[in-house]
């Protein structure tokens, strides 16, 4: 059952989504090489805990940690490790923040020093099918037109769409009604309402769409080895349009990038 939410609760899961977005955008700075996934895990929980939220995944379906850090061939779910990034890896962090008694959750894949283009080629397309997804999230629409349209998206490229893991609905509880597959067929699945929110997150893979989960009990790895990407935003269904909750305006200004991709999302200019 979908659980719409007031423009009260909306403006609350704002404040979650802020965050996780500031959170992300702490740890931009800091995701470089030599540094551990675990030294990031502990800044971003002492960072959440700052400002008055929890963090969400942490102990979570017994989760561990506070961040998931999936490098290289990871897709998602990765535990924080003790090993150093290197120069040339990718690491998506996906971090989750309770505050207010909503949640938020966002992933943003982070690039280390030298990447080569072809993984470079991945991310971006990644990223803007995340975009591509959110424009079908829209009153009309279906669950099934956002995936359809990431689907498409990256599989122009010759990209594998992960299967096993999904978006979802978002709220009081981290996973809510529905799905959110990042592949599906025009027209079909649940018909959004007004007031549902949402994360919508694909994971994308350089080759096969095939993934495997490693003995740790958590970690989700590509089948073939090859790099797989993640970026998550939240988003609500406001006047019958997207708008996102969550932003990478925090990533940007900490790594010197220009970008205008989520002004089309957002009523009213994002002041930082
Ligand atoms: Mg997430
Ligand atoms: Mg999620």
């Amino acid at each position: 059952m979908i659980i719409v939410k007031t423009k009260e609760e909306i403006e609350l899961m704002r404040q979650s989504a802020l965050v996780v977005s500031k959170t992300l955008g702490m740890l931009a700075t800091e995701v470089k090489e030599g540094v551990t996934t675990m030294q990031l895990d502990k800044l971003a929980e002492d960072f959440i805990r700052a400002q008055g939220a929890l963090p969400g995944f942490l102990g979570l379906y017994d989760c561990p940690s506070t961040l998931l850090c999936s490098v290289n061939e990871a897709v998602v779910h990765g535990l924080p490790t003790d090993k150093p990034l290197q120069n040339g890896d990718i690491v998506s962090i996906d971090c989750g923040a309770l505050m207010n008694g909503f949640y938020g959750d966002h992933a943003y894949t982070f690039e280390i020093g030298d990447v080569n283009p072809e993984t470079k080629k991945l991310i971006e397309v990644t990223k803007e099918s995340l975009y591509v997804g959110i424009r079908a999230f829209k009153a009309g629409n279906r669950v099934g037109d956002v995936g359809f349209a990431i689907q498409q998206h990256c599989e122009a490229q010759g990209y594998g769409v992960v299967r096993e893991l999904v978006g979802h609905g978002l709220g009081r509880k981290m996973h809510e009604d529905p799905e959110m597959p990042n592949y599906g067929r025009r027209g079909r699945g649940k018909k959004f309402v007004e007031g549902m929110v949402v994360a919508i997150e694909p994971m994308i893979n350089g080759g096969t769409h095939r993934v495997k989960q490693l003995k740790d009990g958590w970690t989700i790895v590509t089948q073939d080895g090859k790099p797989s990407v993640h970026f998550e935003h939240d988003i609500a269904l406001v006047d019958g349009k997207p708008e996102i909750l969550s932003t990478f305006a925090y990533v940007h200004k900490a790594l010197g990038i220009t970008s205008n991709e989520e002004d089309e999302f957002r009523k009213e200019a994002l002041v930082l």
